[in-house]
This record gives C-alpha cells, sequence and structure tokens, in this order.
C-alpha cells in the first residue's frame, strides 16, 4: 500500500500508561505493514497541560477530517468546567453504540470459557453529566442532583445495533438489561423499545431475554456463559463491561469500540492506571485487540487475524504474560513476542 492510499488514522497516546501501550501498538501495526497513515493527536490531562484543553480543537479537528481513531486511556481531569473529554468526543461525533467484547484468552486465568459481546448505548442516561446542587439550610451544596434521559429514537438505534449484530455474528441470544422495575420509565422506556423492536421485524431470528441489572451482575459471575450478546444502556454498560473484563483475565485483556454513523472510535475499555503508569508493565494486549477491531471494520480481517494469532501464540504458546496476568513480562518484551510472530509465524 502506498503512503497516498493509507486510511488517515487520528492516534491519541492520552495520560499514564497510555504512551506505552500506544507505542506497542504501532509496533505490531507496523509489523503488520500497517494500512493506516497516522496523524498524532493529543487528549486528557497531557493535553490540558500542553494545550489548556483536556480535548483540544486541533484533535476535534482531526478526527473531524479522519472520522477514524484509536486512543490510549485518558485521565479525567476534576476540574470544574471540563466534562469528561471523552464523554464530549462520543457526543459530538454521535459515536451512540459501545462495542465491548469479552472473549477468553487465556484459558486458565479466566472462569471457564466467555464469549459474550456488550453493547452499550453511549450517548445517554446518567453519563449526559447533567448535574447540579440545590441549598439545603445553610449548604449551599446541600443536595446533588442529576438528571438522567433515555430517548425513544436513541433506544431503538441502539437496540436495532445490538439485533443486526447479533443476525450477522450468528448469535443466538440477546439480553436486555434494564432496571424497569425501579425506574419505570428511564429504564422502562428501553425495555418497551427492545419488545416493540424484536416483535416489529426480528422476532424468531435470535432468542430475546430481558433481566434487570442486579441480577444479571450476579449471574454474570456465577454463569457466565448463559450470555451471549446483552443490549443495555449507558451507566449499566460500563459497569457491566469491567466485570464481564474481570471474568477473563482483567482490564489488560479487554477491547472495545465507539461507532457511530460516521465516524469511529476504537480504545481498550481500562483507565490510565496511574498505580503502575511508568513502570513498563502495563499489559498492551487490550489496546491491541481494539487495533484488531479497527483493521475488522477498516475491512483488513486477514491483518486482524494475524494480529489475533500472534497475540494468542505468545500468551499461550510462549506463555509471555505481563504482571496483570500472572506473568513477569514487561509490555516491551511482550511486544518484541507478539512482533516476532506477526514477522514470523509458526
Ligand atoms: P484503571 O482502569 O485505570 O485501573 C484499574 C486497575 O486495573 C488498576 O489496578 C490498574 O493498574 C489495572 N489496569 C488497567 N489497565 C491495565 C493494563 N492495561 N495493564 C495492567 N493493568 C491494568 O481505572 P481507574 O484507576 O479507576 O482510573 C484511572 C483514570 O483513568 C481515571 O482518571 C479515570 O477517569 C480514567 N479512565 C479513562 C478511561 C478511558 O480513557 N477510556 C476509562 C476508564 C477510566
Amino acid at each position: 500500500m502506498t503512503s497516498q492510499n493509507k486510511i488517515p488514522l487520528t492516534i491519541i497516546s492520552g495520560d499514564g500508561i497510555g504512551p506505552e501501550i500506544t507505542a506497542a501498538l504501532v509496533e505490531v501495526f507496523d509489523a503488520l505493514g500497517s494500512p493506516f497513515a497516522l496523524e498524532y493527536s493529543a487528549m486528557g490531562m497531557a493535553a490540558y497541560h500542553e494545550h489548556g484543553n483536556p480535548l483540544p480543537m486541533v484533535t476535534q479537528e482531526s478526527l473531524s477530517r479522519t472520522r477514524l481513531a484509536i486512543k490510549g486511556p485518558v485521565q479525567t481531569p476534576i476540574i470544574n468546567g471540563f466534562a469528561s473529554p471523552l464523554v464530549r468526543l462520543r457526543n459530538q461525533f454521535k459515536l451512540f453504540a459501545n462495542i465491548r467484547p469479552t472473549r477468553t484468552l487465556v484459558p486458565e486465568i479466566g472462569r471457564g470459557l466467555v464469549d459474550m459481546v456488550i453493547i452499550r448505548e453511549n450517548t445517554e442516561g446518567l453519563y449526559a453529566a447533567a448535574e447540579c446542587y440545590f441549598p439545603v439550610g445553610g449548604d449551599p451544596r446541600g443536595k446533588a442532583v442529576a438528571t438522567a434521559s433515555n430517548s425513544r429514537s436513541s433506544c431503538i438505534r441502539i437496540l436495532r445495533y445490538a439485533f443486526e449484530h447479533a443476525i450477522r455474528y450468528k448469535r443466538r441470544k440477546v439480553t436486555v438489561v434494564h432496571k424497569a422495575n425501579v425506574l419505570k420509565i428511564l429504564s422502562g422506556i428501553f425495555l418497551e423499545a427492545a419488545k416493540e423492536l424484536y416483535q416489529n421485524g426480528y422476532s424468531g431470528q435470535f432468542e430475546l431475554e430481558e433481566m434487570i441489572v442486579d441480577a444479571c451482575a450476579m449471574k454474570m459471575v456465577m454463569t457466565p456463559n448463559h450470555f451471549d450478546v446483552i443490549v443495555t444502556t449507558n451507566m449499566f454498560g460500563d459497569i457491566l463491561s469491567d466485570l464481564a473484563a474481570g471474568l477473563v483475565g482483567g482490564l489488560g485483556l479487554a477491547p472495545g469500540a465507539n461507532i457511530g454513523d460516521d465516524a469511529a472510535l476504537f480504545e481498550a475499555i481500562h483507565g490510565s492506571a496511574p498505580d503502575i503508569a511508568g513502570k513498563g508493565i502495563a499489559n498492551p494486549v487490550a489496546l491491541m485487540l481494539s487495533g484488531a477491531m479497527l483493521l475488522d471494520f477498516v475491512n483488513r480481517p486477514e491483518l486482524a487475524f494475524r494480529l489475533r494469532s500472534a497475540i494468542d501464540k505468545t500468551l499461550n504458546h510462549d506463555c509471555i504474560r505481563t504482571p496483570d496476568i500472572g506473568g513477569s513480562a514487561t509490555c516491551n518484551r511482550l511486544t518484541s513476542a507478539i512482533v516476532k510472530h506477526i514477522i514470523s509465524p509458526i
């Protein structure tokens, strides 16, 4: 592929372990003969220090141009006046679907064989972060209030995405996760939309079940292979996908994608891991698997396959693993081994 017809890709290193795992991702992309022309951009605390804004205009302009990005984790500045830059990006580029697959990669460290995908509504619910204080007595911040909203159109949009995903990937069941027993309107509209949509066009193509979020959390731990596709609202999906990651060995193995009608952003689901930043022991696999999802997305499944099988051989054949999954390898050591398997597959 010549440099002219490479696919423009915005790449954001992020904070904490972000630069280390993003460099590892670029190494494996290079070994694959990357189809991307990279545009480096900043976001998060690093961007705040450099540009005075955790989501600088240059980064927004880059994504407006490329409509395609991959990012390392960013630390959310807890600074009044700055909304989460990631939430802003998801809203600005209407990245309404968050896809978080969870699959057993290293059988001996998971809880049985798990293969589920959580599809989360990404733009509504409580994460709209419409918050304020009300005075109570003499305390001007005596009560904290957050307003959540779910629109019928957004519910239908994410449900349709999940149903189409189930059909495309021959999944047997979709579980609609809600809390409509308590939040009868806010969560009820999601459940109601799911039942209506299923009846009007999807009935019989896969099994549809509904589950209350707390029961779902328990069942995911007790019998994870009960689940196939889960579709749910913003905050429930965020929490359940971390739980799911824990079932297969932790956040270092959990990839994700944020998809909209005309833009997409790929990222691991974990944060900037400040507790291990700078120690050289971050696990780059979650971001690399997000890279594999990106390669599938741009219609290069053969490259995605080579990347996934190099990761599999490194983790399971060579048993080279970072400390979060019971090994002692550094990020660099793991990355070199993956690159070796990409270049000369055995
Ligand atoms: P975290 O995901 O950063 O870390 C949780 C635990 O998992 C830590 O012990 C960490 O060491 C471990 N961990 C995470 N990723 C790992 C990896 N790749 N390899 C090895 N160990 C890994 O969660 P946190 O500590 O609650 O959040 C830290 C910061 O990240 C916060 O500022 C938060 O807002 C931000 N955050 C960003 C994103 C994102 O950019 N998508 C997502 C979640 C949290």
